[in-house]
């Protein structure tokens, strides 16, 4: 990724740029970028322009560690993008680019590391460079309510990783997205931060800085991304996404600095999942069995990817709620997102809420094994019904569980 993919964050390209003019770059750099602002890619792109032909120094012994070294400057603002570094680094296959990140462990793998899982991290990194934790674990969990790790085993991988020399740069490069899910685990990897085998830069991404480790925290060099202007995102819903401008200009005022709230809003409107989850809660609530009937034969008719991300959608604004409720305040969330969560807060409470989102959760993992989706959104739908009519939050297991 090239730092021109990367929206906006003008001063901290400048920064980065700069560490490297300089050889000033600390060993641990810590990324906080909250949700939407850009933290992976920018770590991404930076680690392109280190090993990109056209910007390492043609010195013998280029640094990035020692201000002593001499400083050759690069007029190159940005990686080239074409040479055979960057080509690699950019379908995040350079062999000195190392990444680690949260997994999960499933059937298959009991002992989950990274080098299980690369195919989906490239194409992750490819499609939702801007994604979430949660739009990661979808894509690779098997069980419900699967959360992602940093284990052990990744642990120990990264030693070993780094402990090698490198390949092809002159350095080795280690983005490890999420510390604050590293758990104690963490602790295996103080040595080698504080004590890094020579040229290992460590970029660390998180969104949230106060659950890293403190021991990890204080090893590090701290850069915070700010917030995105509505300027920039609206600009980039046009161009990227291909939203009309009026939209990307609406949906820009609520995104709140944030690209993948932005984004998102604008798949469900596109997709019409606003509209859809209306009717299916008037069906529900007002209008009654056969508008339910027809409700639930629409949908069927939708291919599998399209009904997971329909429910996806109902499971961010239950989540919304839930938030809503338990902090009193309004998360940065679409106008009808925003308005039918309201409604559903003056309906139930959060463990009813909890329940419908559990239900939305299980739906999703039957429809990824074929089952058949006009009998599994009708048996959906009477849930939907007992738990905000009847309050229950414990319901007895359908014909479509096992
Ligand atoms: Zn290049």
């Amino acid at each position: 990724m090239q730092f021109a993919q990367v929206i906006g964050q003008a001063a901290l390209k400048e920064k980065l740029r700069g560490l490297q003019a300089q050889n000033r770059i600390s060993h641990a750099l810590m990324l906080v970028a909250k949700e939407g602002t850009g933290g992976l890619p920018l770590a991404l792109s930076f680690a392109q322009y280190l090993v990109c032909e056209k910007v390492s120094r043609q010195s013998p012994e280029p640094s990035l560690f020692d201000p002593t070294a001499p400083t050759l400057q690069t007029s190159q603002t940005d990686s080239c993008g074409v040479c055979p570094p960057c080509k690699k680094a950019a379908a995040f296959a350079h062999p000195d680019i190392h990444y680690s990140f949260p997994t999960v462990s499933s059937k298959s793998i009991d002992k989950p590391r990274c080098s299980d899982f690369m195919v989906e991290w490239r194409t992750f990194l490819q499609e939702q460079p801007y994604g979430n934790l949660f739009d990661w674990i979808e894509r690779i969990k098997e069980k419900e309510n699967s959360q992602g790790k940093i284990t052990t085993y990744e642990c120990e991988d990264i030693n070993k990783k780094l402990s090698r020399k490198s390949f092809e740069s002159p350095f080795k490069i280690l983005i490890l997205w999420m510390p604050e899910m590293l758990e104690k685990e963490g602790n295996k990897l103080l040595k080698i931060i504080e004590e890094p085998p020579a040229d290992t830069l460590f970029m660390l991404v998180t969104e949230n800085e106060s659950l890293v480790l403190p021991t990890i925290h204080s090893r590090c060099q701290v850069i915070r991304l700010p917030m995105l202007s509505a300027g920039e995102i609206e600009n980039n819903l046009v161009e990227r996404e291909g939203a009309s401008p009026a939209l990307a200009k609406q949906l820009a005022q609520l995104a709140d600095g944030n690209f993948r709230e932005a984004q998102q809003q604008l798949q469900h409107t596109e997709e019409g999942w606003q509209i859809r989850l209306r009717d299916w809660l008037n069906a529900i609530l007002r209008t009654g069995p056969l508008a339910q009937v027809k409700w639930v034969e629409e949908i069927s008719k939708l291919g599998r990817e399209k009904q997971k991300q329909f429910l996806r959608y109902v499971i961010h604004v239950l989540e919304t709620a839930i938030r809503m409720q338990a902090t009193g305040q309004m998360p940065a969330v679409g106008e009808e997102e925003a308005a039918v969560a309201i409604k559903l807060n003056r309906l139930i409470g959060i463990e009813q809420l909890e329940a419908l989102s559990r239900e939305m959760n299980k739906a999703t993992y039957y429809i990824e094994r074929n089952a058949h989706a006009k009998m599994l959104f009708h048996a959906l739908t009477l849930r939907v019904y007992h738990v905000i009519q009847d309050k229950v939050v414990l319901l007895m297991p359908s014909d479509t569980d096992e």
